[in-house]
């Protein structure tokens, strides 16, 4: 029997793998609906998301995944391209492109002048932080802009995230280049990529792999712990109408990894030791419904980035894609928490909404459509990451059958997930 624990992204990509290799898997899943961070909902004409917005296909793994699951993709508007940061309380367009920087107002002179000597600084260490990155190729600048940069994928602190565990695709280009620059005009005429979604919102996704996973999808069915079972593994479950087993010969750890610590303490104690290391920041997303003429300018564009602050971002989904929210109204996706401000994400839902309001300077009071909590939103890569997935890798092959999957150790986005589970079922299934 091959078991998949957990119907995330890694997950559900896993079971739909294995099944694609010729084998029904089972997928147990503790929730009452597959998708784990991914989800959408839909209250009064507003469609909202539960986690991710949109997908950036760089490798098209995900065109071939939608080609094969006969779903159609709704590609991002202009919009997506005018993001927008703030700083010291003002906002800023981001600078789209090497040129941008130089007429930006959200750099100073001297910034601008030390961005200058980039082509010729010396290359990052491989521990390098995130913010000593930054700070070591573009100067003066680089720690703002670097921390920018995370706070739109971490929500972190960018003194303790591993670069080139955090970033490995602009890690590799300074290592290869010697800069980012020179890289990026090595680079330049490649393949163009955009964000993309779909019209009923990620959830298509999900059900589209639900279904192609076929009926060993068993919900509200929760893995309480492993036991070793001959040369395979026992999984005591707890469902609606009690506690059970399951014996599975080689199996998909797909949760996230505190709960993976959990289930696997009785069977593996040091790989849920190392697990238990792996951390995430808890972000609360606020959907809010506002009146156009609340908000300034900003809401045309993708959203604002706001490093350092506790309502790290907002995003205006239907700037995105359309069918977002009613005319008239706007619908604003706030991140609150953080690396930095994880007390912050768990106050009460009023507390939020005041907030959001008071940080984004709306005029008048927004009404509250929904706010989802998620204890551990994004993983943290911190310095040591690579090291630490080493070692878990090595610990984890010392059980025969069994694979770890998911955001918290090759990349956070929902595309790495996919490919993290599906790496997972190929090496048991090759
Ligand atoms: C607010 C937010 C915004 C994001 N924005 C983007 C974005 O725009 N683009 C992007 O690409 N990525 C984004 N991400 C990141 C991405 O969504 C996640 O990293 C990814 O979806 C995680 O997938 P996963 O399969 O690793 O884990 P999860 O989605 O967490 O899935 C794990 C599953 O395991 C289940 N589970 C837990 N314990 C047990 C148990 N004991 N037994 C059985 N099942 C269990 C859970 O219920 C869950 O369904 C965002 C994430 C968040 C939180």
């Amino acid at each position: 029997m091959f078991v998949v624990a957990g119907a995330g992204a890694a997950g559900l990509s896993a079971a739909y793998e294995i099944r694609r290799r010729g084998t029904d898997p089972i997928v147990v899943e503790a929730a009452d609906r597959a998708g784990g961070k991914i989800g959408t909902d839909e209250q009064d004409g507003f469609l909202t998301e539960r986690g991710p917005l949109a997908l950036l296909d760089r490798t098209g793994d995900l065109a071939r995944l939608c080609g094969e699951l006969g779903l159609s993709r709704l590609y991002a508007s202009s919009a997506a391209k005018e993001r927008y940061v703030e700083r010291d309380g003002t906002v800023y367009a981001l600078p789209r492109g090497p040129g941008d920087f130089f007429r930006t107002g959200l750099l100073d002179g001297a910034e601008k002048l030390s961005l200058l000597a980039e082509p010729v600084r010396r290359r990052s260490p491989p521990d390098a932080s995130v913010a000593h990155f930054f700070g070591r190729r573009l100067g003066k600048a680089g720690p703002f802009l670097g921390d920018a940069v995370q706070t739109g994928i971490y929500a972190g602190d960018p003194d303790s995230l591993e670069m080139a565990s955090s970033f490995p695709q602009l890690f590799q280009l300074e290592q290869r280049h010697g800069s980012i620059l020179r890289g990026l005009l090595a680079a330049r005429g490649g393949k163009r990529t955009s964000l993309s979604s779909f019209r009923g919102g990620l959830r298509e996704l999900v059900d589209a792999l639900a279904k192609a996973v076929g009926p060993g999808l068993r919900l509200e069915t929760r893995v309480l712990g492993i036991a070793k079972q001959g040369a395979g593994f026992r999984l005591q479950l707890e469902d609606r109408s009690g506690r059970g087993e399951m014996v599975a010969d080689k199996l998909v750890i797909a949760l996230p990894a505190p709960q993976a610590a959990e289930v696997l303490s009785g069977i593996a104690p040091r790989l849920a030791e190392r697990l238990r290391a792996l951390t995430a920041a808890p972000i609360s997303l606020v959907h809010l419904a506002a009146r156009t003429e609340d908000l300034g300018p900003m809401q045309r564009g993708f959203g604002v980035l706001r490093p350092g602050t506790p309502v790290v971002g907002a995003l205006f989904p239907g700037a995105l894609f359309p069918g977002r929210a009613p005319a008239g109204s706007v619908l604003i996706s706030a991140l609150v928490g953080g690396a930095r401000h994880a007390s912050v994400a768990s106050r009460p839902d009023g507390e939020l909404v005041e907030l959001v309001r008071t940080e984004l300077k709306m005029t008048a009071m927004p009404r509250l459509l929904r706010v989802v909590r998620w204890s551990h939103a994004l993983p943290q890569y911190l310095r040591g990451h690579a090291g630490r997935i080493a070692e878990i890798e090595q610990l984890a092959a010392g059980y025969p059958g069994l694979e770890l999957a998911g955001a918290f150790y090759r990349g956070v986005s929902v595309i790495d997930c996919l490919r993290d589970g599906a790496r997972a079922a190929s090496r048991l299934n090759p």
